[in-house]
């Protein structure tokens, strides 16, 4: 049986991206797979301030450009392509290996990390679907800029709506920022950053309830949980942050955890033999660009000896 590649990684994000390098070293022939452009969700953080070895902070945009063309120097191939589905392949007579179905074809090989992350949760309150794209957002660096000194909406507690609130707040100085809970989830610093900014007003204990207009956004209901209190603000535009969803249903059998995230251990093994998994889409306690390479380095060490164990029983 000839099977294409070494390893395939299905997703060009800081995980993704950082396996090469480590790869290569270990001479596997590497393809990476990515439905839309190589970054993932860094392509989208306006100013990264925590990445190591960037003093002078970075755009996410700028250290997604670095990390492709790394990964490429260390000779990774490319792929433009959505992965439908993985399947293992294995029986006694045969090499053990992965099809992976794409939408420009089936290609095989012998391990592949998924390296999916995750994409933004949605509300599911009335008047969000309706007005996605005309006044809804989860982006706050893609559409911020059309609101430009307009009445904002920011929902959310954690570092990522804490980024973005920051960002939209270099555009408007009226923006309302909403969390249900009584306090920030976000990191501290970045938490007090938000308290601080006299262009962000912060509401504890509130929660969106309702958005409304007619062409556009024109307002929301919102509802105090302490005060038990319904009641209408005008604005002009919603930024939605309030988690994600894990890019993880892709092969049959795999352990997730409650959330759907996958389940490995500290090689980034997954519970299916040759297949690995790093950054946001596995069960981690922490979600960061950082976080996510480093995951990648360990798959792509992991992957390494897996492939000499297969080369010791002369299956390759
Ligand atoms: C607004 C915001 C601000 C943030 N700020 C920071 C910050 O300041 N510092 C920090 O360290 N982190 C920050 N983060 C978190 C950080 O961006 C993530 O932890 C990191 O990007 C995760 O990388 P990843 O490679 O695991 O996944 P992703 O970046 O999500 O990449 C996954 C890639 O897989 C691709 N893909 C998915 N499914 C398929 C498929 N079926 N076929 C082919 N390709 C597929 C996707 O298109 C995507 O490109 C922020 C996140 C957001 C949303």
């Amino acid at each position: 049986m000839q099977v294409d590649k070494d390893l395939i990684i299905i997703g060009a994000g800081a995980a993704g991206l950082t396996v090469p390098q480590y790869a290569a070293r270990a001479n596997l022939s590497v393809l990476v797979i990515e439905e839309m452009a190589a970054g993932g969700q860094c392509l989208i953080i306006d100013q990264l301030e925590n990445y190591p070895g960037f003093p002078e902070g970075l755009s996410g945009f700028e250290l997604s450009q670095k990390l492709e063309r790394q990964a490429k120097n260390f000779g990774a191939e490319f792929l433009i392509a959505t992965v439908k589905g993985v399947e293992q392949q294995s029986s006694s007579e045969t090499t053990p290996y992965f099809t992976i179905d794409t939408t420009a074809g089936t290609l095989n090989s012998h391990t592949v990390i998924i390296a999916t992350g995750a994409k933004h949760r949605t509300m599911d309150i009335p008047g969000e679907k309706e007005f996605t794209g005309r006044g809804v957002s989860y982006c706050a660096t893609c559409d911020g800029p059309f609101f430009k000194e307009k009445r904002m909406l920011v929902v959310g507690g954690g570092d990522a709506a804490c980024d973005e609130a920051m960002f939209l707040a270099n555009l408007t100085d009226r923006i309302i920022m909403i969390h249900r809970k009584e306090r920030f989830r976000a990191q501290r610093s970045l938490a007090q950053r938000i308290l601080n900014n006299p262009h962000i007003e912060v509401r504890f204990n509130t929660e969106l309830k309702e958005i409304s207009g007619t062409d556009r956004v024109e307002g929301v209901k919102l509802y105090n949980n302490k005060e038990k209190k319904l009641y209408s603000e005008e604005l002009d535009a919603i930024f939605i942050f309030i988690g994600s969803i894990p890019k993880s249903r892709i092969i049959e059998g795999l352990e997730l955890d409650e959330a759907g995230y996958i389940i490995t251990n500290q090689k980034m093994e997954t519970n299916i033999g040759g297949l690995f998994s790093a950054g946001d889409v596995r069960s981690t306690p922490f979600r960061q660009l950082v976080v996510a390479a480093g995951e990648g380095a360990i798959a792509a060490h992991s992957i390494s000896q897996y492939i000499d164990e297969l080369k010791g029983e002369a299956y390759i």
